[in-house]
């Protein structure tokens, strides 16, 4: 089969590879589409924690190819996609339900391999039938669920204000699920002109700039402010955005040695709570539903849709940074 290979950091290639075999408990996905995420230009930057060579690619659908011989809820010819996410379920920290805190954590595209290949195994209690779906808003499930688990975890009560910082395709997704949870009113502000121009078409009471948001005067206006960036500098300048009482919530993951500056009398004075989430947990099937029933724009972040051999180039241009929305590819020809 085909796949793209990241052999070792910054050295990636489209390659001819041997096809996997399922495990007793795996099923073979042929792979239909497949999302591409921060996470894979860590990997293909070295800046990550498990080993090469690696086929990277946690955002996938696909068809059932082949099904190991104790897999008992697919078969051949069905209509799938997974949470890449494999937890152990026997570790103290899956016995008290935080699974992403697994001590043997393993997941598809990161410590094992990808949808960046024209197929993939995966254990059967990952998958889920992904129904009518296209191939292109399956793949887009993963990235919601993440923020389906960040929205649950911070909360947004019904007639608040937020403002999201970063109005990529996750930016995105957190606007709409903002409007869904209750917000009365949802801000959201990026660098890029035409990142602010469609984020109004996707139902953002304010659409602005960075520069106009520092000269709205909305400071201490938000219940909750999320941050989308990853960016350190954003994330500080974030803090005075937050209401009293209200939260600063990290979901734009920042660089494991940055640091930034906060003053702690103004998280006492102000009763400011500043959180975040790992991962996902659980929340896979919801953030299924909640494509399937069509309340959430997922076709709408997707901007750029490419075969297997244009991932390479796609790696290189990523490197210095992304400018556009999602990027879905597609390792067995270009679907819906
Ligand atoms: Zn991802
Ligand atoms: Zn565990």
């Amino acid at each position: 089969m085909k796949a793209y290979v990241v052999e070792s950091p910054r050295k990636g290639a489209v390659m001819e590879t041997e096809m996997p075999t399922p495990a007793d408990d795996e099923i073979l996905v042929e792979v239909k589409a497949a999302g591409v995420c921060g996470t894979d230009v860590h990997i293909y930057k070295g800046d990550y924690f498990g080993e090469y060579p690696r086929i990277p690619g946690h955002e996938f659908s696909g068809v059932v190819k082949a099904i190991g011989k104790h897999v008992t809820k697919y078969q051949v010819g069905d209509r799938v996609a997974a949470d890449p996410n494999i937890f152990c379920e026997g570790c103290d920290a899956c016995k008290e339900n935080k699974q992403n805190f697994c001590v043997d954590m393993h997941a598809v595209g990161v410590t094992r391999h990808g949808a960046f290949a024209q197929y993939l195994t995966v254990p059967e209690r990952c998958v889920f039938p992904m129904g009518d779906l296209s191939f292109t808003v399956a793949a887009m499930v993963e990235p919601l669920s993440c923020a389906v688990y960040a929205q649950e975890k911070m909360g947004i009560p019904l007639g608040s204000s937020v403002l999201i910082i970063g109005a990529g395709p996750v930016g995105l997704i957190h606007l709409q699920l903002a409007k869904m949870n209750g917000a009365y009113e949802v801000t959201i502000s990026d660098i890029i002109e035409s990142k602010v121009a469609f984020a109004k078409t996707l139902g953002a009471d304010r659409a602005v700039t960075s520069q106009e948001l520092e000269q709205m005067g909305v400071e201490r206006s938000f219940d909750v402010v999320i941050d989308c960036t990853g960016v350190p500098e954003a994330v500080e300048g974030a803090v005075k955005y937050v209401k009293d009482a209200g939260t600063l919530f990290l979901f734009g993951v920042c660089p494991d040695n940055s640091s930034i500056n906060i003053n702690p009398y103004e998280i006492f004075k102000r009763e400011l709570t500043i959180t975040a989430t790992y991962a996902l947990k659980k929340t896979y099937g919801k953030a299924l539903r909640l494509a399937q029933s069509g309340q959430v724009d997922l076709l709408a972040v997707v901007d750029r849709r490419l075969e297997l051999d244009e991932v390479p180039d796609l790696f290189t241009e990523l490197e210095s940074g992304n400018s556009g929305l999602k990027v879905i590819v597609y390792p067995n020809g270009i679907v819906d």
